[in-house]
């Protein structure tokens, strides 16, 4: 059996249907997707793996074919804009989604592969017997399963049960809110200088979040854009802030409004975040019972970018093979699906998660969302003023821009930290 029908507990599902093996699915929401949040782009190779050239067939929205990266000050802008004619390569591409689609499309995948799917049905307890996790609770119904899947999202209820949850310290997850505005196709083409297919994944730092610990991120849909900030939680709590004040501010930002110009919000949505990298990962299974994606905190947060669907996916499968094995064995005990964790340290899940072991700590240096954008952009202004006096080199520019903010030895330490750690 598999809770949560996101791209983990679906993921799950599917391989597990497609094995030929009796699964249960259950969704707490009315259809599947109905109550999800994600910014978001899914890094696709994963599901191309499980379900070879999903996006012919998957509702996603525009395959990402440029990249910004930009940092804000209060009235101004520095951004990198990268380009790509992408359409060759559409397996390792990103593609914006709507969840409220793409979980519905995807439940539907499991069905079709023989997978049975309940919605509306809500896990509220665990089923033990002799110590080992026997099925679930949902409601009046005691559901009896072999083993089960948690796959119920941050704060998974299932995991806080089976004693596997993650601590969700304010340090240790973010907060995600976002909200969807509708569009003319045609406008956000032009706007975004953006095929009829190809979208723009567009990622910002400094002033979206007033220069405390997070980032804003703007997503071309089809006919909308999905727009919104990812901020520490204890960062919030710290500055007395809220993330939809913040997500105001941004909306307002010069920059930013001339994005969403005309547009009209239509949803707006809140959710957290695991961010503390592998220093939050739990324990993955116990007797009858694996815990993927969010519940798991397997979601890569580098500063880069936020990657948490496509560790889902590759946990939901890793998982569902785990099982697979113990069904072969006829052996659910948590050493055979110990093989779990084997798997996903075989893939890249574990393997980012490890490699980027420093950049929670990393970007807690309040530096990258205050001084730096501020500074970048500062510098900009100057590189690009001509005010009829004689001009500095770059180096006296920055030296300049610097004094008083941060040393130069502060600033080639802040260097170093990223390149060991990104
Ligand atoms: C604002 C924001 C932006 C993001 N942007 C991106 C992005 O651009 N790219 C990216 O890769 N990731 C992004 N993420 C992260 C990504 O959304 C998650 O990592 C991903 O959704 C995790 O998938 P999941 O299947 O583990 O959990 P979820 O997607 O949370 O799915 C869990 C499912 O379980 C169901 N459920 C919960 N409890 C129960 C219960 N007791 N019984 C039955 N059903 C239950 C829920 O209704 C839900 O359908 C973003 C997150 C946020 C909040």
């Amino acid at each position: 059996m598999v809770v949560g029908a996101g791209p983990a507990g679906c993921a799950a599902a599917y391989t597990l249907a497609k094995a030929g093996i009796e699964v249960l699915l259950i969704e707490r929401s009315k259809f599947a997707g109905g109550k999800n949040v994600t910014g978001g782009v899914l890094y696709g190779s994963v599901l191309n793996e499980l379900i070879p050239e999903f996006w012919k067939e998957a509702p996603v929205e525009r395959r990402v074919q440029r990249h910004v990266i930009s940092m804000l000050s209060e009235k101004s802008s520095v951004s990198i804009d990268f380009n790509t004619d992408n359409s060759g390569h559409p397996e390792s591409a990103g593609y914006t989604v709507l969840r409220a689609k793409f979980d519905r499309w995807f439940a539907r995948k499991v069905e079709e592969a023989g997978g049975m799917v309940i919605t509306g049905s809500r896990a509220d307890d665990l089923i033990w017997e002799d110590g080992r996790v026997a099925g679930i609770v949902a409601g009046d119904d005691k559901i009896a399963a072999k083993v089960v899947i948690a796959a119920d999202g941050v704060n998974s209820l299932l995991a806080d049960k089976a004693g596997l949850g993650v601590s969700l310290a304010p340090d240790n997850v973010n907060q995600g809110v976002k909200e969807i505005i509708k569009l003319p196709r045609e406008t956000i083409e032009q706007r975004f200088n953006v095929t009829a297919d190809g979208g723009a994944a567009m990622h910002f730092l400094g002033f979206c979040t007033r220069g405390i610990h997070g980032g804003g991120f703007l997503y071309t849909n089809q006919e909308s854009l999905s727009l919104g900030v990812v901020v520490q939680l204890k960062a919030l709590i710290e500055n007395k802030l809220k993330g939809v004040e913040l997500l105001e501010s941004f909306k307002e930002h010069p920059t930013v409004r001339e994005w969403v110009k005309g547009g009209t919000p239509v949803e707006y949505s809140a959710r957290l975040v695991p961010a503390g990298g592998l220093r939050m990962l739990p324990q993955l299974y116990t007797d009858g019972m694996l815990v993927a994606g969010d519940a798991a905190a397997l979601v890569l947060a580098t500063g880069r970018a936020l990657e948490g669907l496509n560790f889902a996916v590759a946990s939901g499968v890793a998982a569902a093979e785990a099982v697979k094995i113990a069904r072969e064995k006829d052996d659910f005990s948590q050493q055979t699906l110990s093989q779990y964790a084997k798997l996903l340290s075989e893939s890249f899940v574990l393997q980012d998660l490890m490699r980027f072991y420093g950049a929670p700590q990393f970007l807690e240096n309040s530096r990258l969302y205050g001084i730096y954008p501020e500074l970048a952009c500062s510098l900009a202004e100057k590189v690009f003023e001509v005010d009829g006096n004689p001009k500095m080199t770059a180096w006296q520019l920055s030296r300049e821009e610097m004094k008083g903010k941060i040393s130069l030895w502060q600033f080639v330490r802040d260097a170093m930290a990223a390149r060991k750690t990104l």
